[in-house]
């Protein structure tokens, strides 16, 4: 076989191609989806969880529709107080900090801390005396496309005898967090940890500490390839599963949506570099796109998150194997799970690859073989 004319021809870039890559987020679908969460989980706190997408537009966005903020560091904080938000709304959730970033936090105004050790429960008490703490316990992540695996989170019988530790050096035990892992495809996942924090409660309950705060963390997922399940029976599970395991003693619940809330609102703006074939007789094209791993797309690890892509085309379709731009050989996005795209694709055209609001941009190296971080458009 020989290489095709279509492969060979140079078809005019499409308008606007020698910008990509380009992440464009629309506000506005943050925004809805920011409401229907809301709705689903109402009377419950809700706190963004920032380092999904850290955009300054989607930010005030989510400020004036009454979200909270969970943010991880400095920068974090800065960015949700310059959007508006009140320091009284941000929660300090990641559980490994710098002394002197709980410091800066509790400076600005922050005064609701995640810890899951005594290490860092010591760190709080110095740096930041008198504030809430919520203490996360280890949860399972099975089920999760993108786990958060063993690195945060303590036994449920080491946060009873941190709660404590925490009340008699004069901080203020709130509540108790958990994380399912992100892009948790299964509601019923929420149930053992928030059995696991119901029995908490009452133990503490019986040393006269009484937590308040359910934080039942994020990862509701969002229809990539794979569609979701709608928020509704996230909400419903969960709800269930407090009635259950609470009874009467409700608790204040918290959760903290990231990918959920950001990642419809994003679409990646991609260039086809080349399509090319390694032999004669493979079926599969290889598409190296001017975007990959490196670029953004960090997610398609073990293929974990698998984007759907759009194109302009709508001839017949073939398989490929799609790749990143750099040098790297770990920058092949897919070649397990069958991506087909149209036979006369050709290098110039653009890509869109849809439902990347979240862990992209933040996600892409600087500089590495000389390509720019993803930039990020907010549509107008
Ligand atoms: C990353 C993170 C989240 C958001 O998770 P999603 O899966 O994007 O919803 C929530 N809480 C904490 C503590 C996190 O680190």
């Amino acid at each position: 076989m020989t290489v095709t004319a279509d492969e060979t021809s140079q078809p005019a870039i499409a308008a606007g191609a020698q910008h990509t890559p380009c992440l464009v987020i629309d506000v506005d679908v943050a925004r809805a989806q920011y409401a229907r969460i809301a709705d689903a989980f109402a009377g419950a706190h809700i706190h963004y969880a920032v380092k999904a997408n850290p955009e300054l537009a989607l930010l005030e966005a989510l400020v004036a529709a009454g979200s909270q903020f969970d943010v991880a560091g400095r920068a974090e904080i800065d960015l949700c107080l310059a959007a508006g938000a009140s320091p009284g709304d941000l929660s300090y959730g990641h559980p490994i900090k710098k002394a002197e970033d709980i410091a800066y936090a509790y400076a600005r105004g922050v005064r609701l801390f995640a810890f899951d050790s005594e290490g860092e429960l010591d760190k709080i008490v110095n740096h930041a005396p008198g504030s809430s703490v919520m203490c996360r316990v280890l949860a399972s992540s099975q089920g999760a496309r993108w786990p958060l695996s063993r690195k945060f989170g303590c036994v449920p019988e080491m946060a009873v005898d941190l709660m404590k530790v925490a009340a008699l050096r004069g901080l203020d035990p709130a509540g108790i967090a958990f994380h399912v892992g992100s892009q948790q495809l299964y509601p019923e996942r929420w149930e053992p940890s928030i059995a696991t924090a119901a029995a908490i409660f009452t133990e503490l309950e019986t040393s006269g500490i009484s937590l308040r705060i359910l934080n039942a963390g994020g990862g509701f997922p969002v229809s990539y390839r794979t569609p979701a399940a709608p928020i509704t029976s996230y909400a419903a599970a969960i709800r269930s599963a407090v009635a259950r395991h609470f009874g009467r003693h409700t608790p204040s619940l918290m959760i903290e949506p990231g990918r959920y809330v950001a990642a419809p609102a994003g679409v990646l703006h991609t260039q086809v570099v080349l399509v090319a074939r390694k032999s004669y007789d493979d079926e599969p094209r290889w598409v190296y796109l001017d975007v990959g791993r490196f670029g953004g797309l960090a997610e398609t690890e073990d293929e974990a998150i698998q984007y759907e892509l759009s194109t302009t085309r709508d001839g017949p379709a073939g398989p490929v194997i799609l790749a990143g731009p750099t040098c790297d050989s770990v920058d092949i996005l897919y070649q397990h799970a069958p991506y087909d795209l149209p036979l006369d694709l050709a290098a110039g055209e653009v890509i869109r690859i849809l439902g990347t609001g979240a862990y992209t941009a933040t996600y892409s190296s600087v500089g590495f073989n000389g390509l720019p971080p993803l930039r990020t458009v907010i549509s107008p």
